[in-house]
């Protein structure tokens, strides 16, 4: 679909500042994305990051100090946000206490000039497709939050945007409703072919909703790809731990580029490397206690030719956690902790333990030490 049609949101380039009355922060510096028709693209990154900023931006709430973005082909940098084919949908619903549902659907497309009689039917058709036909008369005070989310999603829709722009929408619902949500907007999406920019902070919910995600940290895109590239080749230690967890250590590439030294542990590299102080991001999964026997299984983990690296690590702590223990260790190179399945033989607090590490999991940092 990326090769034939051009994106139908373009953000080129993108710079906002705000000018408090201490400082200039940089909101969003210099981003640049695309979407294409069809498409569920996610921002994903920590609070204060810009991403609420970025949709603002989109939506025409702010106007950006540099770049560019076009939605359809048409440049729409300097156009408010009457005049941008976008819905936003908060995180709070923000539904209007005095209108009924049907009031509340339909108030976009009044305020568009769209006559009564087709603004409402097409609010109708718009809360059929979020499945609530049969509540258009409620007021917004009786409904559950759920409820409340699917009336804004039909607002949302109803003015049939080009893109529909999401901010972090389900950060208001328990975890239950978040997951319900989440599969209804996703099949909703797809249902509709809709085009959509979501935002949220929440790592597993992107990866959960998205095709593309782009990880964004003070302001700028730190790494942009698919959940899998994102989770199995970050490109740095930020990555690497706000996609899924890791523990970063420091290592040593050895001058031919192909071997690597982690405290005592040393492996082969799969491909040459830059030589000298690396960071080495390592999951807690990757972590493999080396019970009695299991050395058969070596080619799994890595080492040398059929040698693979093993450390020695003492046994500080064990945590219960259902279906799993985390045991945390202390080595010469640190304290972490990694998982090991509940059933079996488990370590005991005192004991001396040998770990190997798995190579899917592992990620080595070219740059700082
Ligand atoms: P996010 O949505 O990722 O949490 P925001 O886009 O809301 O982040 O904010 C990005 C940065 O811009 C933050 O440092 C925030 O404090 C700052 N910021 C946001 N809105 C304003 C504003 N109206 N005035 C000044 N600074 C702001
Ligand atoms: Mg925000």
């Amino acid at each position: 679909m990326q090769a034939t049609s051009p994106p139908l949101l373009d953000v080129r380039g993108v710079t906002l500042q705000y000018k408090t009355r201490q400082h200039l922060v940089t909101a969003t510096y210099r981003v640049d994305f695309q979407v294409y028709p069809g498409e569920r693209y996610i921002l994903l990154g920590p609070s204060g990051c810009g991403k609420t900023t970025m949709l603002r931006l989109i939506a025409g709430l702010e106007l950006s100090s540099s770049g560019r973005i076009e939605i359809g082909g048409r440049d729409v940098t300097k156009l408010g946000p009457a005049d941008r084919p976008v819905s936003m949908m908060f995180q709070s619903y923000a539904l209007f206490p005095h209108l009924n549902v049907l009031g509340n659907v339909m108030y976009g497309l009044r305020m568009a000039g769209v006559a009564t009689s087709s603004a409402k039917q097409r609010a109708m058709q718009s809360l059929d497709q979020v499945g609530l036909t049969s509540l258009e008369g409620r007021w917004p005070s009786e409904l559950s939050g759920g409820q409340q989310q699917r009336v804004a999603l039909a607002r949302a829709l109803v003015v049939e945007p080009a893109v529909l722009l999401f901010d972090e929408p389900l950060s208001n619902l328990d975890a239950r409703l978040r997951r319900e949500m989440r599969d209804e907007i996703r099949n909703l999406q797809q249902r509709l072919g809709l085009t959509v920019a979501y935002v949220t902070h929440d790592q597993s919910e992107a990866m959960a909703v998205s095709d593309h995600i782009v990880v964004m940290n003070h302001g700028r895109i730190e790494q942009h790809g698919t959940p899998r590239q994102l989770y199995e080749q970050p490109v740095n230690a930020f990555i690497a731990g706000f996609m899924g967890e890791a523990i970063l250590f420091s290592g040593v590439v050895e001058n031919d580029g192909l071997h690597i030294q982690v405290g005592s542990l040393r492996w082969a590299l799969e491909k040459p490397t830059v030589v000298g102080g690396v960071q080495v991001a390592i999951r807690p999964q990757a972590w493999k206690w080396i019970d009695q026997n299991q050395a058969d299984r070596a080619d799994e983990y890595l080492g040398i030719g059929q040698q693979f690296a093993s450390l020695t690590a003492k046994v500080c702590k064990l945590a219960y956690l259902g279906n799993a223990y985390e045991v945390t260790v202390s080595t010469d190179i640190g304290e972490f902790w990694f998982p090991c399945e509940s059933y079996g033989r488990l370590p005991q607090v005192g004991e001396m333990i040998q770990l190997a590490i798995r190579a899917h999991g592992v990620n080595v940092l070219a740059g700082k030490a």
